[in-house]
């Protein structure tokens, strides 16, 4: 077991052999020849050339590719360091957000439209319906994205923003609730009308 951790690869050990060009547990012995080899530098540990702190957002560049955080004192990776990113932009956010009212002011158009049509006012109604829907359910997984990808956790996970995420959350299942519920009973009620009347 301890062999095989000091034999990993980027384990401490294994680094220092594969720099000295030895192999782990191969005795310290001059060449054969009588040459001594000349001794290379150690490599110096690699640098993050980007990256911060997963946990407290703690700008980590220059720093070794794995340790612990100067600021909070978590543990971090490659991986984890690379895992904050920029908080998107405006665009973005409101196309990530908006499109379910795109297709609610579709379907409203098509509501205003029908005149008589009844089955324009059947789509529009479902349309409507399943966009109210998406703007609960679709700003819930936009949110809760963009907060996992560009929040550090000691900060989404505590306090306000903690707070106002729940407060979100619920504000979503709300709505879902809402437009879900309609849509339920519109469906129940076609089921029962599609229905043979049986004398
Ligand atoms: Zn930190």
């Amino acid at each position: 077991m301890l062999a095989r951790l000091i034999n990993a690869p980027g384990s401490l050990v294994h680094r220092s052999c594969v720099a000295s060009g030895r192999l782990p547990g191969m005795a310290d012995q001059d060449d054969p020849q009588g040459q001594s080899r000349p001794t290379e530098p150690s490599d110096p540990k690699p640098a993050l050339p980007s990256g911060r702190c997963h946990w407290c957002g703690y700008s980590l560049v220059g720093l070794a590719d794995r340790g612990n955080c100067p600021e909070c004192g978590k543990s971090y990776s490659p991986k984890t360091a690379a895992r904050l990113q920029p908080w998107p932009s405006a665009l973005k956010i409101c196309v990530r957000l908006g499109w379910p009212i795109a297709g609610l002011i579709f379907a409203g158009f098509i509501l205003a439209t029908a005149g008589n049509n009844g089955e324009a006012w059947v789509l529009g109604l479902i349309i409507g319906c399943a966009m109210v829907g998406a703007v609960g359910f679709n700003s819930y997984l936009q949110v809760r994205s963009m907060l996992r990808r560009s929040l550090p956790e000691g900060i989404r996970t505590k306090g306000p923003v903690a707070i106002w995420r729940a407060i979100g959350t619920t504000i979503c299942v709300i709505i879902i609730l809402v437009s879900v519920g309609p849509f339920v009973f519109f469906i129940g009620c076609l089921m029962l009308l599609s229905q043979p009347v049986t004398h």
